[in-house]
């Protein structure tokens, strides 16, 4: 049995790093490593960040239903490749997924039992400024990418948590309570299991 994480974050909040210090963290957790139509950006890598692949290829994967949500997302298709949940469910391991509102809300429909956090910026300045920072954006790709990140927080109560990344250590702190807090949640399957193990004792 295990646990599924949803993390979603406008681009900018440095949900990254933070899905990063959590995988450092508690490293029986398996990432889901989402498939895209984009390009690899920077010092990405195939199969790390992501699997880069062509829009035939993504098409072709949604009409096998090899993906567990899907989304399009500014230009691009993103998806979540069935095996990533289904190697966590086999393996007893929880599984990180790092996707965007759409997808979020298509994974809880589908897992009700997933925990879902939202990471946000302190402000609009901070998240502009974070923004201007990773030096690969234009002008005209950061103010989209401000108003969809003004979309995408207005959809911040579909979420069971909420991370104002104000201080990168305590909020990468936040994320591990998080995570390890939800594993004592009643309709988390490790507890429910353990508990029907140990009502059978009582002979129910
Ligand atoms: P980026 O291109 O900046 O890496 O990601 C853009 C957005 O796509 C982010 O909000 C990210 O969470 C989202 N994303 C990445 N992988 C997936 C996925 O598999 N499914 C969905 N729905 N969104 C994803």
């Amino acid at each position: 049995m295990s646990q599924v994480f949803i993390i979603s974050a406008p681009s900018g909040s440095g949900k990254s790093t933070l899905v990063h210090r959590l995988l450092e963290q508690e490293p029986g957790l398996i990432f889901s490593v989402s498939y895209t139509t984009r390009a690899p950006r920077g010092q990405e890598q195939e199969g790390r960040e992501y699997h880069f692949v062509s829009r035939e290829e993504f098409e072709r994967m949604i009409a096998a239903g090899e993906f567990i949500e899907w989304a399009r997302v500014f230009e691009d298709y993103y998806g979540t490749h069935r095996r990533y949940v289904d190697q966590g469910a086999a393996e007893g391991r929880d599984v990180v997924l790092d996707i965007d509102v759409q997808g979020a809300r298509q994974l809880k429909e589908k897992i009700p039992a997933a925990v879902s956090v939202f990471i946000l910026a302190p402000s609009r300045e901070e998240l502009e400024k974070r923004l201007r920072a990773r030096g690969d954006t234009s002008d005209a790709v950061i103010r989209r990418r401000l108003a969809e990140a003004a979309r995408e927080i207005g959809n911040f109560e579909q979420y069971d948590f909420v991370l104002i990344n104000d201080d990168l250590q305590a909020a990468a702190e936040r994320l591990l309570w998080i995570v390890r807090t939800s594993r004592l949640r009643a309709s988390n399957p490790e507890v429910k299991s353990r508990v029907r193990q140990i009502l059978e004792t009582f002979g129910q």
